[in-house]
Formats: structure tokens, sequence, C-alpha cells
């Protein structure tokens, strides 16, 4: 094991660590990132891990233990859905009925219910259609259509904040998803919010997981 990867990595996660609540999940985004580095985490006390791609994260879930906890939060490819669903306990990017549809299917071949979070688009432009995500005015009818997936537990909403702009907006709205959607399914209480740049915001509006990546691991 690098030593100095080690001790660079245990800093960085111990500054981030030192700003999130003992009983949000951190999620260290590994994408890109290599499985050393995984394996440091794992040492370092880290079960969660993020993956935007099939590939990588099937590998590198396949070469750490089982507690390990990997969240699929990249797009959805219908193609790779099979796949995904034997290696992540959690896929934060569901925006779309028959991907839904796919992953009850194949969930329920393997005898397992797949976690997910329905990803609001968090713009406010709502009808830029450039990023991903359902868009706010769709949630109830969404997560009704989505309940009736026996394959399928929904846990909560997952958003990515703005990048050039104030994410405080962005995080209010992903909370006030989180209470409707409740109102469909009551147990789906999770807030899947925060990157690097503003976990800490995120924080603030209630996010119970964050996504953090490049503060802990570096630029990719
Ligand atoms: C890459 C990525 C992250 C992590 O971003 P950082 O800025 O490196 O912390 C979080 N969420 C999603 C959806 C991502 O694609």
């Amino acid at each position: 094991m690098n030593n100095e990867r080690k001790r660079e990595i245990a800093d960085a996660l111990a500054s981030v660590r030192a700003k999130i609540p003992n009983q949000v999940t951190l999620i260290v985004v590994t994408k890109t990132f290599p499985t050393s580095d995984v394996e440091i985490l794992y040492e370092l006390g880290e079960r969660n891990f993020g993956e935007n791609r099939d590939s990588e994260g099937a590998e590198k879930s396949a070469l750490l233990p089982d507690d390990a906890q990997w969240h699929y939060q990249g797009g959805i490819q219908s193609n790779k859905l099979r796949s995904i669903v034997a290696w992540s306990d959690f896929i934060h990017s569901l925006d779309e009925i028959r991907h839904a549809e796919k992953i009850s299917t194949v969930a329920l071949e393997i005898k397992k219910r797949q976690n997910c979070f329905i990803q609001i688009n968090l713009d406010s432009d709502q009808e830029s259609e450039t990023r991903s995500g359902i868009k706010r005015s769709e949630l109830t009818r969404f997560a009704n259509e989505i309940s009736q997936f026996s394959g399928i537990s929904i846990v909560g909403v997952m958003g990515v904040g703005p990048l050039n702009s104030d994410p405080r907006p962005a995080f209010a709205e992903l909370q006030s998803a989180s209470h409707e959607l409740q109102n469909v399914i009551p147990e789906a209480t999770f807030i899947s919010g925060g990157m690097s740049g503003d976990f800490d915001i995120a924080l603030e509006y209630g996010a119970t997981h964050v996504r953090i990546g490049s503060s802990i691991l570096g630029s990719r």
C-alpha cells in the first residue's frame, strides 16, 4: 500500500468528515480513481462508494469486501441495468418509468429488491431538458407509477445542485420534493444532495446522503 497516498487521503477525509454530522451517510465518489484508493478508504473505515459507470463499479465492487455499499449515480442506459442491479446497493439516478420497470424485473430475477432514489431536476429552467432528473411537477405521478414495481424500494430523492449559481433554492426544492414524496411513500425519507462544492449547504436543507469525490481524492 502506498503510504504517501494513504496519508493524503486520510487528511482530506478527516477534514470533510469533520463537517458532516454522524447520522449523515458520506458516499465517497470514487469514479475514475483506482481500486487501490477505494481499498485505502475502506481501511480508513469508509463503507459507501459512488460510481458513475457500470464497468468501473462492477470491477471495484468485486474486489472490495462484502460490507462495502455501492451507489450508482450515473446516467442510466437500459442495456447496463442488469449489471448495475447485480453490483449496486443503491441507484441514485432513476428518472424514467421504463428503467424502473426493467430494474424491477431484473431485481426480482435475482431475488433482490433494488433500492432507488428518484432523481429530481433542480434546474430553475424546468424546460431546458439538458439535465437529468424528472421535473419537480411530475414527482407525485412518477412516484405513484413506480410504487407498483415490487422489485424496487424507493428510498428518497436525489438532486445535483447548480454549478454556477446559488445552490440554496435548489436544495430547498429538493427538501420540499422529499416531503411530497413521503406523502406517497412514507418510508422514502432519504435526501441525496450535495457534492464537494456544495455539501455544506445541502446539509442545511436536510441532506441525509452526501456524494463527495474531489475534496477527498483530488481533482479528476
Ligand atoms: C462526480 C459526481 C459527484 C462528486 O463530485 P465532486 O465534485 O467530485 O465531489 C457527486 N454526484 C454526482 C452525480 C457526480 O456525478
